[in-house]
């Protein structure tokens, strides 16, 4: 039967209609996928590392590498050549040369990974947030050239591990960076090691989640391959690409009703409006009806992609591109969550939740974001402090609430956006992280 404010014979042709998507997915032999964002300080080698990792895994080659280095040459700045590689792929990116998310995409024999967000970009927390709240895994990159750990600790690897946790990625790599400026000397890196495993434990990280990797993202030593430079050769443990390899992507939300967002909305031949994401819960198949929030718009899937291929079905954890029809393009936007017309998502310009403080908090303006959302609201009250183990209240109607602590909080948004509970969020201010947490 028609589905409200659609007509079925617009619907596409149901090639793949009624697929019990969850039986199909067990019985597929697809690879283990898992996604991760990379973050740290500026100039930690981000950008060179993960250049590197896709060089050193044929997933780009030499030659273009080697353009790059002519380029950078020519500008005096040869040691780029590396870090480009991911801007190079991004600017195509946002000229729509390339559509898909798959471009910061590799594999292993075992697992297809996902590059979530590429390190470097200009508006990088915005970005980072959006990342970290689909990711499975982080790597924190640090530059263990000395001086430099220090300040980075300081600055934004403070703020990188603490936004991480709280957008719920639990299992973090650290590859301490650039042990070939330092003569790989291992009791800079055990220094580095002892450093930053107390900070993260203190930032909420379970010690068997913290893995610290020594390399050089430069040279590529222990990235896909083992260094091979005598004076590393202290270091017995695993890669970086084995410690990914052998990561637990987080559980798939794969019963639940379906929920996807939208992080690029493009036009191919194919559709009147197409979009790429990652299915977060749920599944969707062929001839599916969705749903848009908040516009409250339906269409149809046309067909579907999930890693460049063509396929009929598509489930929690893939990213995936979808040709729809029967849509009007101002109706789908970035940050938009496709649902389950029968099990939508609410909109809400009201929410309660429990949020772990990094700066004084207090009725205020903030800005908030979920994933690639965000959108202008106001602190409306702060409710109660919390106990930060047990979740008690230890307190009614605070007037504020200090860095560190955790408070039930009430914002008010401009708007009504689509929210519900369990997903979490991060309030900004004036370009600074002033909290995150959980839905309520
Ligand atoms: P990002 O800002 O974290 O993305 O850092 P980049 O990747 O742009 O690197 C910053 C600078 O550090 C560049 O000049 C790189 O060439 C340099 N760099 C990065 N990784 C290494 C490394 O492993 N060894 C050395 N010697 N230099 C590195």
């Amino acid at each position: 039967s028609d589905i409200k404010g659609l007509k079925l014979e617009d619907a596409p042709l149901p090639k793949s209609r009624n697929l019990d998507v969850l039986l199909e997915f067990e019985n597929s032999k697809s690879k283990k996928t898992a996604s991760f964002v990379v973050v740290g300080h500026v100039d930690a080698g981000k950008s060179t590392m993960m250049g590197r990792l896709l060089l050193d895994l044929g997933v780009v080659d030499q030659r273009t590498v080697d353009k790059l280095r002519q380029e950078a040459t020519n500008i005096g700045k040869s040691s780029f050549a590396l870090a480009w590689v991911l801007d190079q792929r991004s600017e195509e990116r946002a000229r729509g040369v390339t559509i898909d998310i798959a471009t910061n995409r590799f594999e292993t024999d075992t697992t297809a990974f996902t590059i979530l967000d590429a390190p470097g970009h200009r508006d990088f927390i915005p970005n980072m947030i959006a990342g970290a709240s689909q990711a499975d895994f982080a790597i924190l990159v640090i530059d263990a050239s000395t001086g430099a750990f220090e300040s980075g600790l300081k600055g934004q690897t403070r703020e990188h591990s603490l936004l991480i946790r709280s957008m719920g990625v639990s299992r973090i790599l650290v590859a301490v960076n650039k042990l070939d400026m330092v003569g790989w000397s291992q009791e800079r890196f055990d220094e580095i090691k002892n450093q930053v495993s107390g900070f993260l434990s203190a930032t909420g990280f379970q010690v068997k989640n913290i893995t610290f990797i020594p390399v050089s993202g430069l040279h590529g030593d222990n990235l896909v391959r083992k260094s091979t430079d005598p004076a590393a050769a202290w270091y017995t443990g695993a890669t970086l690409v084995d410690e990914l390899e052998n990561s637990e992507p987080s559980v798939r939300a794969l019963a639940k009703p379906l929920r996807m967002t939208i992080s690029e909305v493009f036009r191919t031949p194919q559709s009147q409006v197409s979009v790429s994401g990652r299915l977060d819960a749920g599944s969707l198949q062929m001839g599916d009806a969705l749903l848009i929030q908040p516009s409250g718009e339906k269409a149809y899937v046309k067909s579907l992609q999930v890693d460049e291929a063509p396929v009929d079905w598509a489930v929690a954890g893939q990213n995936a591109v979808l040709h729809l029809s029967n849509i009007d393009p101002i109706h789908v936007r970035v940050g938009d969550i496709i649902c389950d017309p029968t099990k939508p998502i609410q909109c809400l310009d009201t929410f309660s939740m429990k949020a772990l403080a990094f700066e004084f908090l207090m009725p205020m303006q903030v800005d908030v974001h979920r994933g690639r959302m965000h959108a202008a609201g106001r602190i409306e009250e702060l409710t109660a402090l919390l106990d930060k183990v047990t979740g008690a209240v230890v307190k009614k109607k605070p007037k504020i609430a200090k860095p560190a602590t955790v408070a039930r909080i009430v914002v008010k948004l401009g708007s009504k956006v689509p929210l519900e509970a369990g997903q979490r969020v991060v309030l900004r201010s004036g370009g600074e992280t002033v909290a995150a947490g959980l839905l309520e």
